[in-house]
């Protein structure tokens, strides 16, 4: 069988707006590690029906993640939406007529967010069989997740193993790695939760967020009530100064010389945005030619679909379609 040493596949779903977190922690070392890989990148907006959503609202948060994609410096991969490549779909479909109900059971994300509630969509249940066909579409060699998704990769795995031992040997089995510890940006409001881009709130930076908008969640920023001397540093007790200082060094600013929260604030300020500044400059510019990106949204489409017609026709063949 074959597989792709170089390749690197990640999908992200468009739940919310990009956040400082997600480029610190994903867009940046995904631009970072284009050189030398075959990467590709997908907006999985069938994840995002797992969940009450709004069409509209779906339709636009695409747009903006697909602009932000290409405005991150991610032209040099395969950038794509996940419906748009219908292999993702269909060989989800033969990957639950492989899964059984007690490993769906057992996913902690699902007994997390949906077990046991009436109102439930079903593809929440499911969403473990698509993301296995997300990733065994493209036959990884390794597949570098956070914990949060560690157990979604196993099952992968076992479904990927229980194929092909039951078909014939269709599947790469990917193994599982542990990606370099990145940047980790915590909520500004409260620095114990992770600045996800589902939640809408005070403490979380998004991509798009004007200067002034910046300036004031900064501001408000959780920090504490030691005003020592030393009080400007990292340190387990400090969660909301030890994420400042995480956000400035990561920005490229530096707490050199910085010994209040006041100017601690004011240096992450212009560090974020100075960051964010041609990144919002190139968004722009790419907002205003939608034809440039959905042109390199429906090429990367393409190119995907043949990548993953040879899989999907395996696995229909061997399972008797
Ligand atoms: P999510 O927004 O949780 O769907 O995650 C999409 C990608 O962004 C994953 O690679 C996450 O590891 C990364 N990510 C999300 N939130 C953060 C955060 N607060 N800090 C660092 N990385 C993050």
């Amino acid at each position: 069988m074959s597989h792709h040493r170089h390749r690197k596949l990640s999908l992200l779903t468009p739940s919310g707006h990009l956040t400082l977190g997600n480029l610190l922690g994903a867009l940046r070392p995904m631009a970072a590690g284009q050189a030398g890989a075959e990467c590709f990148y997908g907006i999985a907006d069938l994840h995002a029906l797992t969940t009450p959503h709004d069409p509209t609202a779906l339709r636009d948060a695409v747009r903006e993640m697909a602009t932000l994609l290409l405005a991150a410096g991610l032209d040099e991969s395969t950038l794509f939406v996940q419906s748009r490549v219908p292999a993702h779909a269909q060989l989800a479909y033969l990957l639950e007529c492989t899964a059984y109900t007690g490993e769906l059971n057992r996913m902690i994300q699902f007994k997390e967010k949906g077990r046991g509630v009436d109102a439930t969509r079903v593809s929440l249940y499911t969403y473990p069989a698509l993301m296995a066909a997300d990733i065994l579409l493209y036959r990884p060699r390794q597949v570098p997740v956070g914990a949060d998704q560690r157990q979604h990769v196993e099952l992968t795995r076992d479904l990927a193993i229980r194929f092909n031992n039951t078909y014939g040997p269709v599947f790469t089995v990917p193994e599982v790695t542990v990606p370099p510890v990145g940047a980790r940006v915590m909520r500004l409001d409260d620095p114990t939760r992770k600045m996800g881009k589902s939640d809408n709130s005070a403490g979380v930076v998004a991509l798009l967020d004007p200067p002034d908008v910046v300036r004031r969640k900064i501001a408000r920023a959780v920090t504490d009530s030691d005003a020592g001397d030393d009080a400007v540093r990292s340190d387990p007790t400090k969660p909301g100064v030890s994420n400042l200082l995480q956000i400035l060094e990561a920005c490229g600013g530096s707490a050199e010389g910085v010994t209040t929260y006041g100017a601690l604030k004011r240096a992450v300020t212009d560090a974020v945005v100075a960051e964010l500044e041609p990144l919002q400059k190139r968004y722009a510019e790419l907002a205003a030619d939608p034809v440039h990106v959905d042109g390199v949204f429906r090429a990367g489409a393409e190119h995907c679909r043949e990548v993953t017609a040879p899989v999907l026709a395996a696995a229909e063949a061997a399972i008797g379609l």
